[in-house]
């Protein structure tokens, strides 16, 4: 057995990452609060949450005692023809919270997976019924949904999807009404959305299983935010034509928009929500995809062939089902902290406002976003690479999306931490040479 690791290369292939041009990866030790440790004893803070899913900062000491605690009764157990206490009080815990009308909880262990099982109960559901045909559905441009099949199949076609294109199934878009500060045409581009989904429904409102779309704000697409008046105009053309609603609430769930859910913040209820990332503050792997009773009892029958045959190895992992009942605590406890962070943000977004190179400022909650005026815009931009290397030098840990800069950190994060990455990216973007 090989024991020292020293001098040899890495045998680790990382995600999203080009082999040959991408940079090392860092080597991180520890992490406290919004500060991660560095091997070499640098310190980064961490203004992405760690890929959005860190909610009271790292480590923090009560989700940790928590798993230690679960693991010395229950680590892990199958979870059909058995069932723990974890998972059944966490489950009651996510439809108190949730609007009324989602109450029943199907567990997976990520973003992916509580999209993919969305997808099979969206269109499970209408089979059931007796309604067949209805197989499709409707995304938005823009859209990132996950990396399997189905999940890739209803995101926007683009870089991360080019490779699967001929696995992926059909689906059709509809633009999405990004919107930003001073945006005057923001009632124009929901109009034109509204209206190209009214096309696709009146044509063939019976071949449409549901509808799937990021509420509020859609994430790797570049953090494009619509506004709540959208989502409600959306679930009445939904209602109208009886296709089912699908929010994916992995990024935005959990005070991300300063509310609970984006559905809470919009006032709307979905058909069936995708809940993930945050759900355990960030410690272990877990999701869950809630539904209403509608769609439950379609499913409720004697006919095997009727059943939801989707599960998991770690379905409802008794240490993820720990971690999140106690960071639902914390998150009711502190809850004060994601809707403060909006002001906050915009504080920090008044320190910009003479950086010419930076428009169409954004603030959802807790998170913000800028647009990095670039010759070429989109995922690919130059500037992306550019920019997360001049942050990180500065120790701060960002990771531009092309030529968008986002901040979405931990919600302990203080007041004069937050100001400090917007003086960071102030410093930074002097610096860059214009095109
Ligand atoms: N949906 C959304 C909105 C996401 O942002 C992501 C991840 N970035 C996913 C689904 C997929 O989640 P995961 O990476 O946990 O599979």
């Amino acid at each position: 057995m090989k024991s020292e690791n020293k001098g040899r290369p890495s045998a680790v292939w990382p995600p999203f990452t080009p082999l040959k041009t991408g940079t090392a990866p860092l080597r991180v030790k520890s992490g406290k609060g919004v500060m991660l440790t560095l091997e070499d004893g640098r310190h980064l803070m961490d203004c992405i949450s760690s890929w959005w899913v860190n909610l009271h900062g790292h480590t923090h000491p009560e989700i940790a005692q928590a798993i230690h605690r679960q693991a010395l009764e229950l680590e892990q157990v199958i979870f059909a023809g058995l069932t723990h206490e974890p998972a059944e009080r966490l489950a009651h815990r996510l439809v108190d919270l949730l609007p009324e009308g989602l109450t029943r909880v199907f567990y997976s262990d990520n973003g992916s997976t509580a999209v993919e099982v969305a997808l099979k109960m969206a269109s499970q559901y209408w089979k059931n019924r007796g309604a067949s045909g209805r197989t499709r559905f409707i995304s938005f441009e823009g859209a990132y949904h996950g990396d399997t099949l189905g999940a890739m199949s209803v995101s926007h076609r683009s870089v991360f999807t080019d490779a699967f294109r001929d696995l992926l199934f059909d689906v059709d878009f509809i633009p999405y009404p990004e919107t930003f500060e001073d945006d005057a045409d923001v009632a124009e581009k929901e109009a034109r959305s509204l209206a190209a989904l009214e096309r696709l429904l009146a044509s063939h409102a019976g071949a449409y299983a549901a509808l799937i779309i990021e509420p509020l704000v859609q994430g790797a697409g570049g953090m494009r935010m619509c506004r709540p008046a959208f989502l409600k105009a959306l679930q009445k053309k939904s209602r109208d034509y009886d296709i089912l609603i699908i929010y994916d609430e992995v990024m935005v769930g959990f005070g991300r928009t300063g509310d609970y859910f984006a559905c809470r913040r919009a006032k709307t209820v979905p058909d069936i929500i995708c809940l993930s990332k945050g759900i355990t503050g960030g410690f272990m792997p877990l999701a869950a995809t809630v539904c209403t009773d509608r769609i439950h009892h379609a499913f409720y029958d004697e006919d095997p062939g009727k059943t939801l045959y989707h599960g998991h190895s770690y379905t409802a992992n008794p240490l993820g089902c720990a971690a999140a009942n106690v960071s639902l605590d914390l998150l009711i406890e502190n809850h004060h902290q994601f809707e403060q962070m909006a002001q906050w943000h915009r504080d920090g977004i008044d320190m910009l406002r003479q950086e010419k190179r930076l428009q169409r400022f954004r603030v959802c909650g807790t998170i913000a976003a800028m647009d990095v005026a670039a010759g070429d815009g989109g995922y690919l931009s130059a500037l992306g690479p550019l920019l997360r290397q001049r942050f990180m030098d500065n120790g701060f840990l960002l990771r531009p999306l092309g030529n968008v800069i986002y901040i979405l950190p931990p919600y302990c994060i203080r007041r004069e931490e937050l100001l400090s990455v917007y003086e960071c990216i102030r410093d930074v973007i002097s610096k860059i040479p214009l095109d």
